[in-house]
């Protein structure tokens, strides 16, 4: 396949699953885990700040990391690509799922609506009783640790950590939708991360044309229908051009 049938599949699919990586959300200026480590949470493994178990021995200072990393989204601002991907769900309407392995919540600042965040979000907190979701205020606003309006219980960051499992719902939104997709594209990830691998072979195993935005060759690329090498912005308006 080339970019004009990868442009031509695109435009005629009904179905379309994206799955997006960091790769989406660096060029919005979003720190990656490991290049916010800086200055004090140098010395911190990241175990230690995203995993149940550091939580349970010392969850001021997981929500102090996760207070600074609230702080660093919310000054950011959506990217071409998250617009460009809020523009193609727009397009294709019903049939068309995004799933993102990002926190960081831009998609949904963007428009994205047919959406599932994988790995949670930043911006929300959970309870760590009954489960309730809530946006958390304002950065300045903000003191950590929330409680929850409906049982009063402590919440935590709405982040899945090493350890844990990722949201079985969301998870299964996104695997019938690369299931039943005509066209996939993965954007900006690697294909090491779970679920990434997983859903693109879904797509393939049931005929579909996966699509791979990435400037570098991943561990995917020799299982995918076409490759564009380029950075997400660049390479999806090269997909979406009429
Ligand atoms: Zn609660």
């Amino acid at each position: 396949m080339n970019l004009q049938e990868a442009r031509a599949a695109l435009r005629s699919a009904r179905r379309v699953a994206v799955l997006t990586g960091a790769g989406v959300s660096a060029e919005s200026g979003i720190p990656t885990f490991r290049d916010a480590q800086t200055g004090h949470w140098a010395r911190f493994r990241p175990e230690d700040l995203a995993s149940p178990g550091a939580y349970h021995r010392d969850p001021e200072t997981v929500w102090a990391w996760y207070a600074g990393r609230y702080r660093d989204v919310t000054r950011a601002q959506p990217g071409a690509a998250h617009h460009l991907l809020a523009a193609l769900e727009r397009g294709k309407g019903e049939g068309f799922l995004l799933a993102t392995q990002n926190v960081d919540g831009l998609h949904a600042r963007a428009g994205s609506e047919r959406l599932v965040e994988l790995h949670g979000n930043l911006t929300t907190a959970r309870c760590e009783l009954c489960g309730t979701v809530v946006p958390l205020p304002a950065p300045e606003d903000f003191t950590p640790p929330p409680t929850c309006p409906v049982c009063g219980s402590r919440m935590r960051p709405n982040i899945v950590w090493f350890g844990e499992f990722l949201p079985e719902d969301a998870l299964e939104a996104a695997t019938l939708a690369f299931q039943e997709a005509d066209v996939a594209l993965i954007v900006g990830t690697s294909g090491v991360v779970y679920p990434a691998a997983g859903l693109a072979l879904e797509t393939r195993r049931e005929g579909g044309v996966v699509i791979e935005v990435n400037p570098e060759e991943t561990e995917l690329t020799p299982y995918l229908s076409f490759s564009v090498r380029d950075v997400a912005s660049r390479g999806l308006a090269a997909l979406m051009e009429p």
